[in-house]
Order: structure tokens, then sequence, then C-alpha cells
């Protein structure tokens, strides 16, 4: 089975958020199952220059009004296509903000060119390869169907819109529609207008054949007003269409027993020596030694990910002996009172800005705990690698962080089940309590070392979300008349 997949980012190629992990990880899992996944994506100066040569294998004589071309390579283990368009993405900043942070005012032609050179690779303008599937990621990827749906070719070829976080739905003011290349009719409630403005994830939404969020809960959660962003109704509409599948991590790039970043390298048998990590860690961000746990956060630093609770509890962390090194940045706000805080306790709480991929290894294998509060969570990235490194997630009972961290309550303590902590309400009181039961467990070496040790045992892999994947594949592809 071929399966096109079309993201804005991909790792190791461009990362800025959980996505370019999904992105880059699935396709690693699901050739296991038979499936071959191409991933196209855009070619930013990051990733032309991380792939090199690369062989051109068709050109748009035109795409959004200036040519471009698409080039093939293969790079670790990943089969990309990737789309050529410098006028669009040859740019310094990051894959959608310019340097100073701001969104590029042309983001919407950026990724709708994406899509539909998508939709064209669906239409068979690849002589060698054409997909059985075309797999579409948030809503950069999300007018892939739209265009599918709306060309006389593609019709044949099921359509899967994956959503990883409902909070960005690229929506645009109604006077973008015109660029689009789209027919009037496009711009319908059963299409991208989405109230009076185009909703590109909107678009998607109603027109992919099935849906998919990152986890059981989430798909969940966007059913209800809460969680649903105002896509609430069109996802109970579409309901029988729509999954959870939880994401799983690279286990071989996440791998603590074979990580060349850490100080030591560790597993389950021989965490104990995982110590040397949390000294070199504490070392590292100019934290004092110390017998208390070791916290960290490794986090975009925005409300959604609570944030503003965890400024709110530092000073109980720091009176109850712990101490927090933190990784981030985001919110200017937020970002200046993680600072404030780190200047009221030097020594015990220490923050650095900016992405650091190496240093975050070093946290998750050096901290004892690892704090998200995410007041919604799609799926969560962060509380999967805390598992596989003992570093005992702290997570708000929520989406993903709730179906993947087991709460250290007494039931699962006795059972041996638990995994981390859930706090809920997911407030600052809830948090300090989850924060309390956690210094309480730490206070004890062999409750810590039987969370440490549960969690490193549970299957944080892909294995069985590929299947899953591969499953709603072939159903799409058994279903007559798409
Ligand atoms: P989201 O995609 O909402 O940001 P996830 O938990 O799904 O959250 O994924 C976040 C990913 O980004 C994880 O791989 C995490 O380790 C990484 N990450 C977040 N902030 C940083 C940072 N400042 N430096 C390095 N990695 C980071």
């Amino acid at each position: 089975m071929k399966v096109l997949s079309v993201a804005s980012e991909v790792y190791p190629l461009i990362k800025t958020g959980g996505l370019a992990d999904v992105a880059g990880a699935l396709p690693l899992a699901l050739k296991r199952h038979g499936i071959a996944m191409r991933t196209l994506l855009p070619g930013y100066p990051a990733v032309m220059r991380k792939i090199g040569e690369a062989r051109q294998i068709a050109t748009f004589d035109t795409l959004f009004g200036n040519p471009a071309g698409l080039l093939a390579v293969e790079h670790e283990g990943l089969d990309l296509l990737v789309l050529d368009a410098p006028w669009l993405y040859d740019r310094e900043g990051g894959p959608y903000v310019d340097a100073a942070g701001r969104d590029y005012p042309d983001n919407f032609r950026r990724f709708a060119a994406l899509s539909l050179a998508a939709s064209e690779i669906a239409n068979g303008k690849l002589a060698d390869w054409r997909p059985d599937i075309v797999h579409a990621h948030d809503w950069q990827a999300a007018l892939t169907p739209v265009y599918m749906r709306f060309s006389p070719v593609a019709h044949s070829v099921p359509s899967i819109m994956t959503v990883h976080n409902i909070a960005f739905q690229g929506q645009f003011g109604a006077d973008i529609f015109p660029e689009l290349a789209l027919p009037p009719e496009a711009f319908s409630m059963e299409f991208v207008e989405y109230y009076g403005d185009v909703g590109l994830l909107k678009g998607g939404l109603r027109t992919a054949h099935a849906i998919t969020t990152v986890s059981p809960s989430y798909a969940q959660e966007i059913l209800t007003p809460e969680f649903g962003m105002g896509l609430e109704g069109l996802l109970q509409a579409r309901g029988d269409d729509l999954v959870g599948i939880v994401n799983g991590i690279d286990t071989v790039v996440w791998n603590p027993a074979t990580d060349s970043f850490l100080a030591r390298s560790f597993d389950a048998a021989t965490l104990k020596t995982r110590i040397e990590n949390k000294t070199a860690l504490a070392a590292e961000f100019g934290l004092e030694a110390g017998d208390g746990p070791l916290f960290c956060v490794i986090s975009r630093l925005t409300w959604q990910k609570g944030m503003d609770l965890l400024v709110e509890v530092i000073p109980e962390i720091v009176a109850s002996g712990g101490r927090l090194a933190i990784l981030g940045s985001g919110d200017p706000g937020l970002e200046t009172a993680l600072f404030a805080a780190a200047g009221r306790h030097p020594g015990r709480v220490a923050i650095t800005t900016g992405y650091n991929e190496p240093l975050s290894h070093r946290m998750q294998a050096g901290a004892d705990a690892i704090i998200i509060p995410s007041r919604f969570e799609p799926c969560g990235l962060t509380q999967l690698y805390g598992l596989r490194y003992g570093c005992v997630p702290i997570v708000g009972r929520t989406g993903g962080l709730a179906d993947t961290v087991i709460d250290a309550n007494e039931a699962a303590l006795l059972a041996g089940v638990a995994t981390g902590f859930q706090l809920a309400p997911i407030t600052a009181d809830g948090l300090r309590m989850a924060l309390r039961r956690a210094f309480r467990a730490y206070a004890d070496p062999a409750v810590w070392g039987r969370i440490q040790a549960q969690g490193m045992k549970s299957d944080v892999s892909w294995d069985r979300s590929a299947g899953d994947y591969a499953a709603l594949y072939a159903r799409l592809l058994s279903k007559k008349g798409l």
C-alpha cells in the first residue's frame, strides 16, 4: 500500500513541536506493516541544507503564479518529496513565523501550495508513483482533501485528516478565498467557509474521508464546546468518521540505553546509575547539588501548557526542597515570569530558552520528574519520553496525558501499575496537590523506584498505533464508492 503523507514539519529535518516527531516516526513504523509512506514537505532552508543533493522528479509550470519543483530524496529512512518553491519557503525565520516571531502574511498561500501539490500527486502527477491513500496533517495540509475533492480525477483516492491540535485552525479573512484557486462553491458551509472567514482546517475536516486525532480522550473532548474551539458541531456530525489513535515515540532516537547525548546511559535494570545524569544536569543548569527531587519542564511556554500554573507553584517547589530546570520558549510574559522566578531562587530554579534537542534528552535522563500541567493536550510527547527515561510525568488529567500516564493513587500504587501523577482540576491548587503527592512518593525510594520502573515498562512505541493506522487505511481502501 502506498500512502502520501503531507506535513509542514518532519523530524529530523524541521521541527517546532510534536507534529514533526509524528510525521517523522510514523513512516518508519508503518514500514513494518507493509506500507510505503512518502512524505511531502516544504523546502525550507533547513530542509534544503539537510537533504543536500536531491533529484528533481517533477515541475509545476505555475504553482500560485510561479514555477516550482518537486525533489525526491531518502533521508534517515524517510522517503521524502520536497516542494522546492523558494519564493514561498526560502526565508530566514521559522516555518511559520519570521525572525521577529510574526506569522508570515502569506501563510495561507505557502500552505495552500503544499496542499495543491499534494493533490496533484494524488492525481497522478508522478508517472511512476501514485498513492492509494493521502494522509494530511493539521491546517497546513488541510486543503489537500479539498483540492482533491474539486479535481476531476482524484476521487478514487481516499483521504485522511489528522488533527494534532485543534487550537491551530488556519483561519484567514474571506478576502484570501479568490487566491486559493478553488471554484466559487467551495466558499460554502460544506467546504472552507467558516463563520464568514476561510477555515483551512475546517475545509479539510469537512472533506476528508476519515478524521483522526492523536488520543482517544482528545477525540471525545473535541466534540464538546470546551475543547472543540468552534469545530465541535462539525465533528459531532462526522462522529462516525473520527477516531483517536495515540502517538508513539521513536524508540531508537529516544533510548536511554544508547542515547549519546547523556552523561551516562541506563536502562530499567541499571536505573541507579541514572543519578550521574541528574548530577550533570543540575551542574549544567547551575543548580545546587542536593537530595531533593529535580523537576524539569520542556515545553512551549504558553497558556495551553499551563505555564502560568507552574509560575504560581514555584515557591512551594523550592520550599519543599525541590529544584526546577526549565527549557522552553514562547509567550514573552511567561518567559519573563519564569526568569523572574529563577532570579528569586538562584541555585534552585533555572531556565534556558531557545530550542535545544540534545538538552531535552539530558533533561529527561537526569530530572526525577517532568511537570506538564497542560490545560488541554491532544496527545503530548514529553510525558512519553519521560516514561521511557524514568523521568516521572506529573500531568494534567486531559487528552493524551490522561490516556498515557497512570496516576499513582493508592490503588494503583498497591497494584504496582502507577507510572506518574495526574492533576485534576488543572489549576494551581490541583498542581500543588499533585506535587505534594510526588514529594511524598519521592521520599520513599522504593515507591519512587517502582513508579519509575513501571513507567519504563510502558509501551510507548509506535507498534500498536501504527497497526491502528494501517487498519484504518485498509478499511478506507475496502470501502466502495469513495
Ligand atoms: P506540542 O507539539 O504541543 O508543542 P508535544 O509534547 O506533543 O507538544 O511535543 C513537543 C515536542 O517538542 C517534544 O518532542 C519536546 O521534547 C519538544 N520541545 C518542546 N520545547 C522544546 C525546546 N525548547 N527544546 C527542545 N525540544 C523541545
